[in-house]
């Protein structure tokens, strides 16, 4: 092959890698749009654009009591007052809409029954009292505290009729031990031993799912290739890797960027003065 065409072709790989950058920002409308959340997004549009990739907009409101409309729009209007525009997102729509997670609902139950057919996830029935008084037991007969969740263990016959008979029960995800290891962009080679962890709840039901199993199902459905976000989700990517794991999907790439801090050193919050862009506009800041 001429050096000449090698290089066409070395330029055409490059741009189909570029192509395929997607970033995403994907707050919870829980309050109004927070300067951290901005500053995130920021790195996700500058990475995504300087990359001919693209930047999605993402509301993630699966904590129904929590979420409120007034907070989608404030969050969608600070991002607009600062210029920072997403190529797909709730009221643009795109390829992989909807973009709110209360209405992908059938596509999580669709991924939570697959978990839950092939034995990677199960009912458990255990109320928090339940739970507690058996940490109690343990540690007051000098036991460890188990990992072990007993409701793996229920007979399929029986969780059919406990769920028959309305019995209060959660979802829970089958941690397997092992070591996790996976490169963050920023913090370099990042390790895990998830034999650490308990089983931990992915859904209150089938049609009422958590933020670990929605973010990982969304980020592979919206093909999102990079994620940058904060790094207090980083104890969130080991359970997240778990996840796509067992639904065979590939690990996205992960940048965890240190989070603002106020002058005492603890995470930037109200206490330290304004910390969302509607108060920095009242105060007459530009948005430059
Ligand atoms: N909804 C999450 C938050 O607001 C975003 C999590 C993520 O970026 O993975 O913190």
């Amino acid at each position: 092959m001429s050096d000449a065409n090698a290089e066409k072709i070395n330029e055409e790989i490059k741009t189909d890698q570029k192509s395929c950058i997607r970033t995403r920002i994907a707050p919870s409308p829980t309050g109004p749009m927070h300067i951290g959340v901005v500053r995130t997004a920021l790195f996700n549009y500058l990475f995504a654009k300087k990359n001919n990739g693209k930047f999605i907009l993402r509301i993630e409101d699966t904590d129904i009591e929590r979420s409120k409309i007034e907070w989608e729009k404030n969050i969608i209007e600070s991002l607009k007052w600062l210029g920072i525009q997403w190529d797909e997102g709730p009221d643009i729509d795109g390829k992989y809409a909807p973009y709110r997670q209360s209405q992908r609902t059938q596509i999580y139950a669709k991924y939570l029954k697959k978990l839950l057919e092939e034995g990677k996830a199960y009912y458990c029935f255990c109320s928090k009292e339940d739970i507690e008084a058996k940490k109690q037991y343990q540690m007051s007969a000098g036991e460890p505290v188990s990992n072990k969740d007993e409701c793996r263990d229920i007979p399929q016959e029986t969780v059919k009729k406990y769920l028959e008979q309305g019995r209060p029960s959660v979802i829970k995800f089958k941690v397997i031990p092992k070591k996790i290891k996976f490169i963050d962009i920023i913090r370099g080679e990042v390790e895990f031993d998830s034999g650490l962890f308990k089983d931990f709840v992915i859904a209150k039901n089938l049609f009422n799912p958590l933020y670990n199993l929605t973010v990982v199902v969304d980020d592979f459905e919206m093909k999102i290739s990079h994620i940058i976000r904060g790094e207090d989700h980083i104890s969130n990517t080991p359970r997240q890797y778990l996840i796509q794991e067992a639904l065979g999907f590939p690990m996205p790439k992960y940048a965890h960027l240190p989070l603002i801090l106020g002058p005492d050193r603890s995470k930037l919050s109200k206490r330290h003065g304004a910390v969302s862009v509607s108060e920095y506009i009242e105060e007459g800041y530009l948005k430059e």
